[in-house]
């Protein structure tokens, strides 16, 4: 366990690829400051995850850090399907989209059968990220046809996407089922789930994985922002999947959903990750732009528990230095705003009347990070069996750090991505008095805390009753 008394709070996320996946560039990016991987079941082979995950798993137990995997799947992401050669959409021109299976030479293959069922004339597809738009004009039996509002090249693959569109397929696709079964053989502690719609699109991957596997709603898509009340309640996480967000939205909405998402996420003591593009032009290069800085500075500022690289350690030139960078510019803009005051703003986002009075849990969760400052705790130590207790302490943003122990290894990879929880595994004690004990005596001899330190536990008792926060105790050392 390292100092608590000197960690970052926000969490720092990365996705694996070609450029990361070696033993020895997992072990950078978890000293560099990397507390979660991500693997995107949009690339790469899923034969290898199991390697990938068995060397995170092998860099962080020699590091003695906990480091959650994080699946991500694809979803009913819309692509084009495989072209002989790129072509070039001029401006103006007429096209046409065809299921691949049967698209002839000039028309544009797509991997979505139903495309011309859920696309009435008016609609606006949107190719590659956005950087392509076509209005679609007629529908004829499976072909669209459209006129080329924004031309340009287009390759094999790329998305598409249908803003304000009720896309007919499933949120969880037949590929995504394979992939899940994949991803829960070799261990992922979380699992993200693309293009959430409703609440009932997490509840149906929740009916897929065992309790204790974590579920991630990624935002992006204009209906789930309007379901998020319903989303959060039903997932453990969310993120802001900003790449999508911004073409499924205009992105000029981006910044502002992105800070209403967190706070809400915050209010509901929902751990939530800030995705994509933070530092991309680290891909080429060993510096951050300083926009890219402003940007990562700014979602810690909005209250974030957890910032994403994406293609940065995926398939960049500089996967670890990009960690780096991160980690500096959380260092920096923590030193200046943990214990600003801002945190004891947060409460629930339901109307006053409804959430009175506060649940017990809320109760001691606030009141932990207040009592801990006002005798100096050098430390709040949470006893948590699910991490209920400790996301609930952690949501108030106390100014001092949280230790997590959990006598289950999965609740502490899964508190890896809590702001300012660093977890530590305990064995199994059946009361709150052994678990304390042996607490302070590791805690002690790690010399986290001294004689004559004060100490603020917290616990939900009995152990095996998860959600049941109900105790605070100060404990003189
Ligand atoms: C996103 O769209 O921002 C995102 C994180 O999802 P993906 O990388 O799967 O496109």
């Amino acid at each position: 366990m390292t100092d608590p008394k000197h960690f970052r709070r926000t969490k720092i996320v990365a996705t694996l690829g070609p450029a990361s996946c070696d033993e020895r560039v997992i072990t950078r990016l978890i000293d560099a400051g990397l507390d979660v991987v991500r693997i995107n079941s949009s690339h790469g082979d899923p034969a290898e995850w199991s390697q990938w995950i068995g060397r995170v798993r092998r860099a962080a137990e020699a590091a003695e850090r906990f480091v959650g995997v994080l699946v991500d799947l694809q979803g009913p992401r819309i692509r084009v399907g495989r072209l002989g050669a790129p072509v070039t959409l001029e401006s103006g021109a007429e096209v046409v989209f065809a299921p691949e299976q049967s698209a002839a030479a000039g028309e544009i293959p797509t991997t979505y059968d139903a495309l011309a069922q859920d696309v009435p004339p008016g609609t606006r597809l949107l190719l590659d990220d956005g950087l392509l738009a076509v209005d679609v004009t007629r529908v004829e039996g499976d072909r669209v046809y459209g006129v080329v509002e924004h031309g340009g090249p287009l390759r094999s693959n790329k998305g598409i996407n249908l803003p304000g569109v009720a896309v007919s397929a499933p949120t969880v696709t037949q590929r995504d089922r394979r992939m899940l079964e994949v991803a829960l053989e070799h261990g992922a502690d979380m699992i993200a789930v693309s293009f959430v719609r409703r609440a009932e699109d997490v509840e149906e991957v929740r009916g897929l994985v065992p309790a204790g596997v974590r579920i991630v709603a990624k935002i992006e898509k204009a209906e789930a922002i309007e379901d998020l009340t319903r989303i959060l309640e039903a997932s453990d996480a969310i993120m802001v999947a900003r790449g999508d967000l911004g073409v499924e939205l205009p992105y000029e909405e981006v910044p502002l959903a992105q800070k209403r998402l967190i706070a809400r996420a915050n209010r509901r003591a929902r751990p939530v990750i800030t995705a994509t593009q933070m530092l991309e032009s680290m891909v080429q290069s060993p510096r951050p732009t300083r926009a890219e800085a402003s940007d990562v500075a700014n979602a810690i500022l909005d209250g974030t528990d957890a910032v994403m690289l994406s293609a940065e350690t995926a398939i960049g030139e500089y996967p670890v230095e990009a960690v780096r960078a991160m980690a500096s510019i959380i260092e920096e803009i923590e030193r200046s705003t943990v214990g600003s005051g801002a945190p004891r703003r947060r409460r629930s986002d339901a109307p006053a009347s409804l959430v009175r009075p506060h649940s017990t849990a809320d109760a001691i969760a606030f009141a932990t990070g207040i009592a801990a400052e006002m005798i100096d705790a050098p430390l709040i130590v949470c006893l948590t069996s699910s991490g209920f207790t400790a996301r609930k302490i952690a949501a108030h943003r106390p100014v001092t750090p949280i230790t997590g122990i959990s006598a289950d290894e999965a609740t502490c990879r899964w508190l890896s991505l809590v702001w300012g929880v660093r977890p530590a595994l305990t064995e199994h004690f059946p009361t709150f008095e052994a678990m304390l004990g042996s607490a302070r005596e590791r805690l002690k001899a790690r010399g986290v805390v001294v004689e004559g330190d004060r100490i603020v536990v917290t616990a939900g008792v009995p152990f095996d009753e998860p959600g049941t926060t109900n105790l605070l105790k100060v404990v003189a050392i």
